[in-house]
């Protein structure tokens, strides 16, 4: 679903954020990216859909088989949906129906298809109702969700999220977890969040100054106590002490 292959990427002022980088993400399936600040991480995913310009790059980056250029940027928008890291960058409209419906709209929908896919992507976030609310008004997990749904209403193939649970409280990041569980797309996720990358990705990249240092599954990855220190990262707590019974305790069901 996203395939990334040999990418390397230097910002206009000469500093190359991503060095010869490649790896895939297969449909359905949740891959975490992590890394210290400042690995290239929110560079690589503004390559995936072209938000970063293709001067600069080198190597080849395709999503749902649609190769990621100038030319093709509309199409392989609606392959992969964003979600950035502050919901205010991505709410905009004065009411949440209007923001959930303004990707739909840029696709050349009927209005009934429009209201369709904004009332079941306002479900599928559990926001069923929200159409009239101000969106400025809702909570930070609110907003995250509305963003979330915004995206899920263009129907993408594949998610893209930067920092999907910075700041949030640890109900609304169990929320959004949960919620997260639920979707069928195949995803990306780049964060600090350890135990959310543990609780919801089978595979991790990890990301050091540009390059793709290590890869595999999550929990392998991330208890891997010295690979994790060297790369300015923390064995996350609940692999460290594992629960009793086997179980991890990070995410409530
Ligand atoms: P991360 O998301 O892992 O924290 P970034 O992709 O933000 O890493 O940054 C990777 C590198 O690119 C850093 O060295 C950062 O300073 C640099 N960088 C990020 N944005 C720009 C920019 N607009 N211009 C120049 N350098 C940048």
């Amino acid at each position: 679903m996203i395939e990334v292959e040999d990418v390397s990427f230097s910002y206009p002022d000469g500093r190359q954020a991503v060095r010869g980088v490649s790896f895939r993400v297969r449909p359905g399936e949740t891959v975490g990216l992590v890394g210290p600040n400042g690995a290239g991480k929110s560079t690589l995913l503004l390559l995936l859909n072209g938000l970063l310009g293709v001067p600069g790059r080198t190597g080849r980056i395709r999503v749902g088989g649609i190769e990621v250029e100038k030319s093709r940027l509309s199409a392989v928008r609606r392959k992969v949906g964003f979600l950035f890291q502050d919901p205010d960058d991505q709410l905009f409209c004065p009411t949440v129906g209007e923001d959930v419906a303004f990707g739909p709209a840029q696709l050349g929908l009927s209005e009934a298809e429009i209201a369709e896919r904004t009332r079941r992507a306002l479900a599928s976030v559990e926001l069923e109702g929200f159409e009239d609310r101000i969106p400025q008004r809702l909570s930070l997990g609110e907003k995250k969700r509305v963003c979330l749904a915004g995206v899920l209403a263009c129907e993408p193939e594949a998610l893209v999220f930067d920092e999907p649970t910075a700041n949030f409280d640890p109900r609304g990041r169990r929320e959004f977890i949960r919620l997260c569980r639920k979707l069928p797309q195949s995803k990306l996720i780049a964060s600090h969040d350890l135990e959310m990358i543990l609780a919801l990705c089978g595979r991790v990249l990890v990301m050091d100054r540009g390059e793709l240092v290590a890869e595999g599954p999550a929990a392998a990855i991330l208890g891997d106590e010295p690979l994790m220190l060297a790369h300015g990262l923390e064995k996350p707590h609940s692999l460290l002490h594992p629960h009793p019974h086997g179980k991890m305790p990070v995410v409530e069901k």
